[in-house]
């Protein structure tokens, strides 16, 4: 039996749209994806989500929205979407654990996962003192040198909040100026234990034993290379869409973002929505996520009742 709408991820843009669609009647199969809760699972402190003045802890926020979509009557299943197949209707959605569903109308809201350098040593060590989330691996730092890559606001906010643990932080970044916001990058400089390396290419992953023991670097400016000696590498480059299911079945920008309608969630093939970080290149935050699971919610619930009529 086809369902009614299916979602597909549940970030904020997921969670939100079950609440809205489960109290719309429309009964929505959340296929929740590897990494139910979505980035906000990799957070400590969330302080700009309206609502929690004194700052909510991003696993609790998830797990609340969850809750909020239960009660109103979402079925979660712990499973991936690996393919869709958009050109029959109802759309056919197959997944990692082998099983089959169909859907009137599908909600995309699969968000973005962490990129990762490319460089030699480093998906090898992943678990083995490479990381791309200090949340989940930082305890396991207690007295160490960590380094982190990157400029923007994720990696000024891992940097800091990896001070908690490491004995000092190397913040690396390929170029002399920081992408992160004043407010972000001010907090890292007014911390004692975090040094800079700027202007600096990351080339390899040092290791013995399967243990991370240093990050080799290019000092861009004088082509010189330097092995900076590390015990853990916290990889904070930003993230990119989870798209590839679709296999070009729904427009996308060049970097895989889809493409939504401007005003609305609705994408290049009628009856499927997305919403969140898969199709937002721009805002990328939690409220703007849900937002548009809100409006993606919506729109279905609308297109659902046009075609029935
Ligand atoms: P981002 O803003 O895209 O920054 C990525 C950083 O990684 C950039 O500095 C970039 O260098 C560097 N980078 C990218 N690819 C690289 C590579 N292959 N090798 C070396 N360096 C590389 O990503 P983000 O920091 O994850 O932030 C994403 C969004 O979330 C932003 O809008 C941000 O404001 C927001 N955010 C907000 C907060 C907060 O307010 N609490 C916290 C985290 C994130 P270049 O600068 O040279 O491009």
């Amino acid at each position: 039996m086809s369902e009614q709408l299916i979602i597909l991820g549940t970030g904020p843009a997921g969670y939100t749209a079950s609440i809205y669609a489960a109290r719309a009647n429309l009964h929505p199969l959340v296929i929740e994806g590897d990494e139910p809760g979505g980035q906000l699972m990799l957070t400590t402190e969330v302080e700009n989500f309206p609502g929690f003045p004194s700052g909510v802890m991003g696993p609790d926020l998830m797990e609340t929205m969850k809750k909020q979509a239960e009660k109103f009557g979402a079925k979660f299943v712990f499973d991936k979407a690996a393919s869709v197949d958009l050109s029959r209707h109802p759309f056919l959605v197959r997944t990692e654990n082998n099983n089959e569903y169909e859907a009137e109308a599908l909600i995309i809201s699969t968000g973005a996962s962490a990129k990762l350098l490319d460089i030699p040593g480093e998906s090898e060590l992943i678990g083995h003192g490479v990381s791309t989330c200090a949340t989940c691996d930082g305890f396991f730092f207690k007295g160490k040198r960590i380094i982190v890559v990157g400029g923007g606001d994720s990696a000024m906010e891992e940097a800091t909040f990896l001070t908690r643990y490491a004995s000092e932080v190397t913040i690396v970044h390929r170029r002399e100026n920081l992408r992160a916001s004043k407010v972000m990058q001010d907090r890292a400089h007014n911390n004692p234990k975090i040094k800079w390396v700027l202007n600096a290419t990351p080339l390899a992953v040092e290791s013995e034993n399967n243990r991370v023991t240093g990050l080799t670097i290019r000092h861009n400016d004088t082509d010189k290379t330097e092995t900076l000696a590390t015990e853990g590498l916290f990889v904070s480059i930003g993230h990119r869409p989870n798209t590839a299911f679709l296999a070009g079945q729904v427009n996308t920008d060049k970097v895989g973002y889809i493409i939504a309608d401007r005003a609305t969630t609705l994408t290049s093939v009628d009856g499927v929505f997305a919403c969140g970080d898969v199709a937002d290149s721009r805002y990328r935050q939690a409220i703007t996520a849900a937002g548009t699971g809100c409006q993606a919610a919506i729109d279905a619930e609308r297109w659902l009742e046009a075609r029935n009529h």
